[in-house]
């Protein structure tokens, strides 16, 4: 049986533990694992004067794969996040965020199967902004006064909107190629390009140009704010979602809220021949250290990551594994019981032993 080589990031927050919850699931498939134990986060900025230490990006190239806990994002240090730095570092251009109903998780949809594909580098997390009264605000402010005629006010605050034309074909061809690997039916590209029209209408314009090249699989658009409304009305007619980095960061919360919650969500950020898989949701240090952190999203990420390494099987016997225990009941962390007692539900490990379980 293979070995996979996998940089382990455990993150800070209720990253320990659930990571720790993950390797031991993993491992339980009987699939070979060396994981590569590599640090990000706040603990690092003090010992090695970053958050994102070249040894834990050398670490991840050379393995081509990671799995990685949540990291708390320091405010006000003038350091930019570790999640946008790792993906803007590794390339890893696309987020792939899955959304599918659990039985037995509490929400208000049922049925849920979607998939969002954000793209993960551009639009306005490119992170060209300046700050207002700044001179280089003044200076971008003069030089838009010289091509446009609108008014500005000299004190805005100014963040630019990027969207290439190889950005976008590279994130609708993923798209596609993952409806085509995953036996979906469409791919709806959703945009505001009735409002932007050269940057939205050139995402648009792409991703029809992109379709074409897939007649195997149907294609349709949606306006951003329409997209939410029918997602309310009638989720059941969208299947893998495709669009630029803002709207997908708040459509697949919304997504993510339809299946249960961040507790259940996982993710994937992937790159030309690399990939690092996380949960959505971040480092909740209010359960940080007291073994009540639910480990599923986390869980379903290394599942994610099974399947990304082409190990099928392993990937559907964990996600049963984590439906059968939820859908029982009986051991699941806090979050998953109706009357979100702490007292009578079981903790992280408990969680994961019982996933083991029903593994082995
Ligand atoms: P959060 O996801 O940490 O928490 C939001 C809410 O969900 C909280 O009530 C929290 O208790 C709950 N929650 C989240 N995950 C849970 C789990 N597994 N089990 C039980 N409850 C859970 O979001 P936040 O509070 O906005 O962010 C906290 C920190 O995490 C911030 O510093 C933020 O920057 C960071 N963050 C990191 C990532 C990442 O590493 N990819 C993603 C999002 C946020």
């Amino acid at each position: 049986m293979a070995t996979y080589a996998v940089t382990l990031i455990a993150g800070d927050g209720i990253g320990p533990e659930v990571t720790e919850a993950t390797r031991r699931v993993l491992e339980a498939t009987g699939i070979g694992f060396g994981w590569d134990h590599q640090e990000a986060g706040s603990d690092t900025l003090e010992k090695h004067g970053s958050l994102l230490p070249e040894a834990t990006l050398e670490s991840i190239r050379r393995n081509a794969i990671g799995l990685k806990g949540p990291i708390t994002t320091p405010i006000g240090t003038g350091f930019r996040s570790v999640n946008v730095g790792l993906r803007h570092e590794l390339g890893l251009y696309a987020n792939l965020r899955p959304g599918k109903t659990i039985p037995g998780v509490q929400s208000t949809f049922d049925d849920i199967d979607l998939v969002i594909v954000r793209e993960n580098m551009e639009d306005l997390y490119a992170g060209i902004e300046f700050d207002t009264g700044t001179d280089e605000a003044r200076t971008v402010i003069e030089a838009l006064g010289v091509v446009q005629t609108k008014a500005i006010s000299p004190e805005a605050a100014i963040g630019i909107k990027v969207i290439t034309p190889e950005g976008s074909r590279r994130i609708v061809r993923f798209a596609f190629e993952y409806a085509r690997a995953n036996g979906r039916r469409l791919v709806t590209a959703v945009h505001k390009a009735n409002i932007m029209k050269f940057t939205d209408g050139l995402f648009l314009h792409v991703a029809q140009e992109v379709a074409a090249e897939y007649p195997d699989i149907a294609f349709n658009d949606r306006i951003v704010d329409n997209m939410c409304m029918q997602l309310m009305q009638k989720p059941d007619q969208y299947d893998v979602m495709v669009m630029p980095n803002l709207y997908g960061d708040i459509v697949s919360d919304l997504v993510a809220g339809m299946v249960g919650g961040l507790g259940v969500a996982p993710g994937g950020n992937i790159g030309d021949g690399v990939a690092v898989f996380e949960p959505i949701h971040g480092s909740a240090p209010t359960h940080a250290g007291k073994n009540e952190a639910n480990p599923t999203a986390m869980i379903l990420s290394g599942a994610l990551m099974l399947r990304h390494l082409g190990e099928r099987a392993a990937a559907e016997a964990v996600e049963a594994a984590v439906a059968a225990v939820i859908a029982e009941g009986a051991a699941v962390t806090y979050d998953l019981r109706a009357d979100r007692d702490p007292a009578k539900a079981a903790g992280t490990t408990g969680m994961a032993d019982a996933i083991i379980a029903k593994l082995g």
